[in-house]
């Protein structure tokens, strides 16, 4: 079938919850993609952050046929082998004792929530129930993450919302000082905000909301869905700011394109969840763990992480030098291969003549346009891009 009959079966048959570009892509190996017709792109969305590795990293498939051959899928009424290592892994390698494991970033920021909540009423006064969240952030699509998530846009016409929710801005330490009450249990924020337009906050911001939350005696829930799992140069991001969060969600890359999400919190916070508090039918299943496990292994062992810190500066770099070209380039920020740069004008006419050049890249907020390719890009395929970047500005 061509492109075109494809799109039309689709707009017939999904739900119009997305706004696509019109190419239909088919196949994946390492940085690039190719659609129905063959044509290659470079691909700097990755899933939105999430294919780290490349596409189709061969240790992963392999981890995903030998484990589908072996066993998919058993209840969380008995114990997972795959799902033992992986979670064992994930500990080693964090702040965390314990992991829960679901599908998706939304699911693992609800449980996130809900975890708040059950460690807040039977560890804390009655009626410290309430979460203070940052506006511009995202956590999700559900109803409680859409109402976690500062943004008007995603909530108007769900109400009515669960309720239990503040707002501060994000970056903003004394908001945040005044807005903590005798109801509240916790704080939620990204450690960078992606969908807000790849915000970094100030060096020392985490920190000081790390030591406000302990003087009150409150829980610090980090969202690292889109910037955990190496994007920054970290394993988490919040290691570069020498802090450790009571809760942390991952989803995006944990499984390198195999929907998994997770939420790992310390022994003391996670001892709030007893059987019987939270569950999930796919949660944790042979075949997500085994993906999971095998993406860990490489992102632990392969120089990826390195990789990242290496080409991230680069890629920041050449990045900057587009500034003096072009001046509708209001600003440029990020780390590792998080990058943004924010515009004086709408992004998508850059992000559609990249497209039609053979790059993927995404426009957040408007005018942001977001950088979030493989972990595993080299200075070559950042030049290459670049030069795309360069031809579609140079037409605005
Ligand atoms: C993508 C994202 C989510 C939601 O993840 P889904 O898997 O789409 O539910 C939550 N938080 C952050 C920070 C994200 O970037």
């Amino acid at each position: 079938m061509t492109a075109e009959e494809l799109i039309t079966i689709s707009d017939d048959n999904i739900m119009g919850t997305y706004r696509r570009f019109p190419i239909v892509l088919t196949r994946g190996e390492g940085a690039r993609v190719w659609d129905c017709n063959g044509k290659e792109y470079l691909d700097f969305v990755a899933g939105i952050a999430v294919c780290s590795l490349g596409h189709s990293h061969p240790a992963v498939v392999e981890a995903i046929k030998r484990q589908a051959e072996t066993l998919m899928h058993v209840s969380n009424l008995y114990y997972i082998e795959p799902q033992i290592h992986f979670a064992r892994l994930l500990v080693k390698n964090s702040f965390a004792d314990k992991v829960f494991f679901c599908n998706s970033g939304a699911e693992a920021n609800e449980g996130a929530i809900k975890l708040a909540r059950k460690y807040a009423f039977e560890n804390m006064e009655p009626g410290r129930c309430e979460l203070i969240t940052m506006k511009d952030s995202f956590h999700g699509r559900t109803l409680a993450t859409i109402t976690a998530t500062g943004q008007k846009k995603f909530q108007v016409g769900f109400e009515p919302l669960p309720e239990g929710f503040k707002y501060v801005p994000f970056n903003d330490l004394a908001a945040l000082e005044a807005a903590v009450t005798e109801r509240t249990c916790g704080v939620l924020l990204e450690p960078i905000q992606g969908e807000g337009g790849v915000r970094v906050p100030d060096e020392d911001y985490l920190r000081k909301v790390r030591a406000l939350c302990d003087s009150k005696g409150i829980l610090m829930i980090l969202d690292e869905v889109q910037v955990g799992m190496g994007r920054t140069g970290h394993l988490f991001a919040h290691e570069h700011n020498g802090v450790k969060p009571d809760i942390m969600t991952l989803a995006k890359a944990l499984g390198n394109g195999f929907p998994i999400g997770a939420l790992l919190a310390t022994d003391k916070v996670a001892s709030a969840f007893v059987p019987g508090s939270h569950a999930s039918t796919f949660g944790g299943n042979p075949l997500a763990m085994a993906a999971g496990l095998a993406v860990l292994d490489v992102m632990l062992r392969k120089g990826i992480l390195e990789n990242c810190r290496r080409v991230g500066a680069y890629f920041l770099e050449c990045l900057s030098n587009l500034r003096e070209k072009y001046p509708f380039i209001k600003e440029i920020r990020g780390r590792g291969l998080i990058l943004g740069m924010e515009l004086a004008i709408e992004g998508a006419d850059i992000v559609r003549s990249c497209m039609e050049k053979g790059l993927l890249i995404n426009c957040t907020n408007g005018n942001v346009l977001r950088f979030v390719p493989p972990l595993i890009i080299t200075e070559a395929d950042v030049d290459r891009a670049v030069e795309i970047l360069d031809k579609a500005m140079g037409e605005q």
